[in-house]
């Protein structure tokens, strides 16, 4: 059996034809930069997310960095970012000379844990950066008000979670990514909604901020030749976004796909003894960008051995955490330092999710893992 973690060839055969056409336009006309295609899909998304602005540019890191830079933080000012996350999020903070502070995550949902936060909070803190990490969203409520107590810009990395639904207390529901000042998300090939290349996007409400945005992702100008601030080239570019605007209104149903695959996976491997299927919040919908288990009963890196020599792909995300990285080591910072997202890097494993997997497959890969776990116990 051809099992792969995420199947993108298969996607594209089933929808080959309005994609191949919708790139076709965009050769015909030539409109390879900034061209109808990339207006219509930010338009388009802004309606998906029910938020007023989004400004397309070049990838999720992009946008990231965008982010900082058009709410003004500068050199020295410290930015909260879990530790338990993809490099990409501390790396943009680190980019532009400020500080990533890291602060641990909950050993079940993955996400920002907000019982220390205040311990790390000082007068340089300017900004909070929660990660929807694997398709659930962190802890919003709690998260706005702790920004609203200290002052704190929020800027949400919702790469994994576009299309997830959070569900604050009075009964208002939003979507990743339109909750804090600003959300950065990711179009990245395999990500839940994913182009053929590179492509990344900033969603947010305000007015001001988003003609800040869009000038610093186009070369500081708003007009042309005329550079008022330092900016950066950054631009979805219109093929990819023909592609996006095929996928967007396919969105929901992928991740529709995704959960009822997770279902299965909860309910076949729920109760077996030495995994622990993830936990979901009750906050939040999960769009299982990663269906990630806990693997605390038998050796996490035997059981991704003994899978992979029956043919099934599993991935560990992220083997070293970011505070043992080289590049993001600092003073202070040690072994122990963040104990839970330490003791998740030896225990996560992301089993394959997508949307062309058929019954078969999951039905192998569930029998895959009940058999290894059995011959490791
Ligand atoms: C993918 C990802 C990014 C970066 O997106 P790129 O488009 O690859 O630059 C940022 N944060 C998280 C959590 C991601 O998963």
């Amino acid at each position: 059996m051809n099992i792969q973690m995420v199947d993108l060839i298969g996607q594209y055969n089933n929808i080959k034809n309005e994609i191949d056409h919708s790139i076709q336009e965009v050769l015909c006309t030539a409109t390879f930069i900034n061209g109808p295609a990339v207006k219509k899909f930010a338009d388009r998304l802004a309606s998906y997310n029910k938020c007023n602005y989004v400004i397309p540019c070049a990838n999720g890191t992009d946008a990231l960095q965008i982010a900082m830079m058009a709410l003004g933080l500068c050199q020295g000012d410290e930015v909260l970012v879990p530790v338990h996350t993809y490099v990409a999020t501390a790396e943009a903070i680190a980019l532009l000379g400020l500080e990533p502070v890291f602060v641990d995550v909950d050993p079940d949902l993955f996400t920002i844990d907000l019982n220390n936060i205040e311990d790390k909070i000082s007068p340089n803190t300017k900004a909070i950066v929660p990660v929807h990490l694997y398709g659930q969203c962190a802890n919003m409520e709690d998260i706005l008000m702790i920004a609203e107590k200290y002052n704190l810009y929020v800027i949400e990395d919702a790469a994994q979670a576009i299309g997830a639904d959070y569900e604050f207390t009075d009964g208002r529901v939003m979507k990743a990514g339109t909750m804090g000042n600003i959300g950065c998300t990711s179009f990245f090939p395999s990500k839940n909604l994913g182009c053929y290349g590179d492509g990344g996007a900033l969603l947010m409400n305000n007015e001001k901020l988003a003609e800040k945005a869009r000038m610093i992702a186009g070369h500081g100008q708003k007009k042309k030749y005329h550079h008022e601030v330092v900016g950066c080239n950054s631009r979805l570019d219109s093929i990819q976004a023909a592609i996006l605007n095929v996928k967007l209104p396919l969105l929901d149903k992928y991740n529709k796909t995704r959960g009822n695959v997770a279902k299965r996976y909860d309910k076949a491997l729920g109760d077996i003894l030495g995994i622990k299927t993830p936990k979901r919040a009750v906050y939040s919908t999960h769009v299982y960008h990663q269906y990630t288990l806990k693997v605390e009963g038998v050796d996490r890196d035997q059981l991704k051995e003994k899978l992979y020599s029956k043919g099934v792909p599993s991935m560990v995300y992220y083997p070293v955490p970011l505070h043992l990285q080289k590049a993001y080591i600092k003073d202070g910072y040690g072994m122990g330092s963040f104990p839970i997202t330490e003791h998740l890097s030896n225990v996560v494993l992301s089993l394959p999710i997508h949307t062309e997997m058929n019954i078969a497959q999951q039905d192998y890969i569930i029998e895959s893992v009940i058999n290894a776990i059995k011959e490791l116990s």
